[in-house]
């Protein structure tokens, strides 16, 4: 049986007893790159700006699931730093005694600018997304001449003393899948642990398709080919990422979200930037904590974070998997149904 938070101690779980520990914060829908597999297109149904949570309202909202679990947030979109002051919602976070962790998911574009600020709010780790390490195939990916702008975002990062570096490849087959010893080579210099990424038929399954996800061991093969044996090191609790060492004390990841998911394990959640709660990054509809917040009524947040966490039976990645059994995995979500709600999008609800 589910036995709700308290100060007690007794853990929120989920139908499936799964714990509630963490919640990846969109803070905009927006961004300044169009990656071919997240934001295809140039413009999108945005959320419109009056229901964009305030910094005071997203702090109020983290400190109410808190109380119901979560220690671990992470900034994310669309593109977090294209959020004005975002260093001031970081001191707020961090200011929660709860609230163990606060971390950043960027593209790194707007990086060098303000890696100093952001160490200096006290962001605690840091993920930036980075694909390729050739210009021409970056601009093919993301639309955007920004390249130079995000290798020196990452240099800034690490000399600012940014801790828990972390570079996110989403790997996809006959695009970026030659560069994997070099991107690992690449971490290295920046003291970042690469993490590879299947690729996932999320949101609008943007180009998605079985043939072009690399399998966690297609990628392992081809590491231990380039770079030698890489040795499995202990899984932590509910991180996707698996961890592997190379013969020179080298580690990187692997994240199978497609081929292996990690569903039974997940104890994330997700909020929107005009506060709609998803319990899954598959889930088609989230809970609305912006209206009782609006009406300055904790309880009833309180109550629909409670209710919503026991009654969660999602496992979408398993699900999608199961599909392809049966031959029908296809789109996630058709255009139209994007257009009416734009919070179905991987950019609105933060990867
Ligand atoms: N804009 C920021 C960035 O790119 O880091 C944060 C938001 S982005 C949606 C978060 C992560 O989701 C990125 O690492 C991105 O590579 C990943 N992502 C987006 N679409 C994906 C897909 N179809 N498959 C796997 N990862 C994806
Ligand atoms: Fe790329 Fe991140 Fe922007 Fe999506 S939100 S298009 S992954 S930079
Ligand atoms: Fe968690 Fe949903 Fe991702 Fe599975 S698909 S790991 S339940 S967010």
């Amino acid at each position: 049986m589910n036995r709700a938070a308290s100060s007690t101690g007794d853990v929120l779980a989920d139908a499936f007893g799964r714990p509630l520990r963490s919640v990846r914060v969109s803070v905009t829908d927006r961004c300044n790159l169009r990656c071919q597999y997240c934001m295809p297109e140039d413009d999108y149904a945005w959320l419109p700006r009056e229901t964009l949570l305030s910094f005071e309202e997203i702090n109020a909202l983290v400190g109410l699931l808190a109380e119901c679990g979560v220690e671990k947030v992470r900034l994310t979109g669309g593109e977090p730093l294209l959020r004005r002051d975002l260093p001031t919602l970081i001191r707020l976070l961090r200011a929660q005694p709860s609230i163990h962790e606060v971390a950043l998911t960027t593209n790194g574009v707007l990086l060098e600018e303000q890696a100093q600020a952001l160490h200096d709010a006290g962001l605690q780790r840091v993920t930036v997304s980075l694909d390729t390490l050739r210009p021409d195939r970056f601009h093919a990916l993301t639309k955007r001449d920004a390249f130079d702008r995000v290798l020196k975002g990452i240099e800034r990062a690490n000399a600012v003393g940014l801790r828990g570096l972390k570079i996110d490849t989403v790997v996809i087959k006959g695009f970026n899948d030659d560069e994997l010893a070099a991107l690992i080579e690449y971490g290295k210099t920046v003291n970042g642990e690469v993490r590879f990424i299947e690729y996932m038929d999320v949101g609008g399954a943007n180009d998605w398709a079985g043939e072009k996800v690399v399998s966690m061991g297609d990628i392992l093969a081809r590491l231990e080919r380039d770079c030698g044996p890489a040795a499995p090191l202990p899984e932590r609790g509910s991180a996707p990422a698996r961890r592997f060492q190379l013969a020179d004390g080298v580690t990187f990841g692997i994240i199978p979200s497609t081929t292996t998911p990690f569903c039974a394990a997940c104890d994330r959640s997700r909020l929107t930037a005009d506060g709609f709660w998803y319990l899954c990054l598959y889930a088609k509809h989230g809970l609305d904590l912006r209206e009782p917040l609006r009406m300055h009524d904790a309880e009833a947040v309180r109550e629909r974070i409670r209710s919503g966490w026991r009654r969660r039976v999602d496992r979408g990645a398993e699900e999608r998997k199961q599909l392809e059994f049966t031959h029908t995995r296809g789109r996630l979500i058709e255009i139209d149904e994007l257009r009416q709600d734009p919070r179905l999008e991987m950019h609105a609800r933060g990867g």
